[in-house]
């Protein structure tokens, strides 16, 4: 018998994968902004984008967004992206990251990963660049930081940008530095499940100011939404902008979790490392990570690689704890497949069947991780 042919577990029943978090002050708070004047994009919004510069932009400045995807697209026409024009992306990732490319017509080259990290490798990305490589895209799965050092060496030798998919990676660190003050561009979710959440919402972190003004008419419309507002605009709308703002009913749930941030991040990092210390003895399964002293994990995701995948899966959720692959190599769907004709992706092919992600989450209590691990351990 299969996994698959153990029902799915109802709501309450067991351990879930994923939970959203959202504080119980976010329940007052949603009521006020509804009875208040703004309920979309308001003051509020502004107020989530400098509390999340002070705490992970730094230097960079930001701009938040209806969906993380949002923030992705935005990123790519920023940085000049046209038909025609190609770009190296990774190959293993939310669809997120790639479908935008789909909307403006641009050319994946899709990279390996390196098979310790699931992450970008830099070697399949140098293969890959050339002087038609018109910018590269990271994403940095589960939380733990890419090879930032050597992707930016590649980038700054083409003068191209690195644009990095932070989506699972808030709070993590390079070198010291928080993930969203480093690249060109950086990217967030406030997606549900994301470690902090605005129901649906993202952030663009970016290096230049001058591309504030930009950023913020292509989010609406391509309209100058403050000359609108204070009846002083052109009425001309001269480049193409989409509906892209974050609401204040968002923000307002967003703020208490930057509020909750580190206690969310230290539960899940201590789940993590339950994890890590039950489980990395174990010849049979390989703890995704990297601890080279150089990056801190945001622990997103705690993901096992073993060869007995389906049978952990199968004896896990018989015990009702919920596990999943989340995220599928990107050239198995039917979208890509023009991108990949007669490409190999070796380290690809090996983890494929073999990667599983265990819950992390502020719902998961340290005696149900040490139990999920002893669990592990018994299953193989
Ligand atoms: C969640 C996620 C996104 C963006 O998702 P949205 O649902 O649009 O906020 C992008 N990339 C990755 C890797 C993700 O996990």
């Amino acid at each position: 018998m299969s996994f698959r042919e153990i029902p799915l577990m109802k709501l309450n029943e067991g351990t879930v994968l994923f939970h959203p978090y959202v504080s119980k002050n976010s329940f007052k708070n949603v009521k006020k902004v509804l009875a208040g004047r703004w309920i979309g994009q308001g003051p509020l919004v502004d107020k989530f984008e400098l509390k999340f510069k002070t705490m992970f932009a730094k230097k960079n400045h930001c701009l938040a967004t209806g969906s993380g995807t949002d923030a992705l697209h935005l990123s790519y026409i920023l940085s000049g992206l046209k038909k025609g024009d190609e770009v190296i992306a990774p190959l293993f990732t939310c669809t997120a990251t790639n479908i935008p490319f789909l909307y403006m017509g641009v050319k994946i080259k899709f990279a390996d990963i390196d098979p310790q990290t699931m992450n970008i490798s830099v070697e399949s990305v140098k293969k890959l660049i050339t002087k038609k490589t018109k910018a590269v895209i990271c994403m940095h799965y589960g939380g733990l930081p890419c090879d930032l050092d050597e992707l930016h060496e590649l980038t700054k030798k083409y003068k191209i940008p690195l644009i990095e998919d932070a989506a699972h990676a808030l709070g993590a660190t390079y070198k010291g530095k928080p993930i969203g003050s480093i690249s060109d561009f950086t990217m967030f979710s406030f997606q549900a499940i994301k470690h902090i959440t605005t129901a649906d919402g993202g952030m663009l972190c970016m290096k230049n100011k001058k591309m504030i003004k930009k950023a913020k008419r292509i989010r609406w419309f391509g309209i100058d939404r403050e000359k609108k507002q204070k009846a002083t605009w052109e009425n001309d709308i001269f480049e193409i902008g989409y509906k892209y703002q974050m609401t204040d009913l968002g923000a307002s749930v967003g703020l208490e979790g930057l509020k909750d941030f580190k206690k969310i991040l230290n539960h899940r990092k201590n789940i993590f490392n339950i994890y890590l210390e039950k489980l990395s003895n174990n010849k049979n399964i390989i703890c995704v990570n990297k601890d080279d002293g150089k990056r801190t994990h945001a622990a997103w995701l705690f993901t096992i690689i073993s060869k007995k995948k389906d049978f952990i899966q199968k004896k896990l959720r018989e015990k009702r704890i919920e596990t999943n692959q989340v995220h599928f190599r990107n050239d198995k769907y039917s979208i890509f497949k023009k991108f990949v004709k007669g490409k190999k992706y070796p380290n690809m092919d090996y983890v494929e069947n073999k990667y599983l992600a265990i819950p992390v989450h502020h719902k998961v209590s340290f005696n149900k991780a040490k139990y999920i691990a002893d669990l592990i351990n018994k299953i193989v």
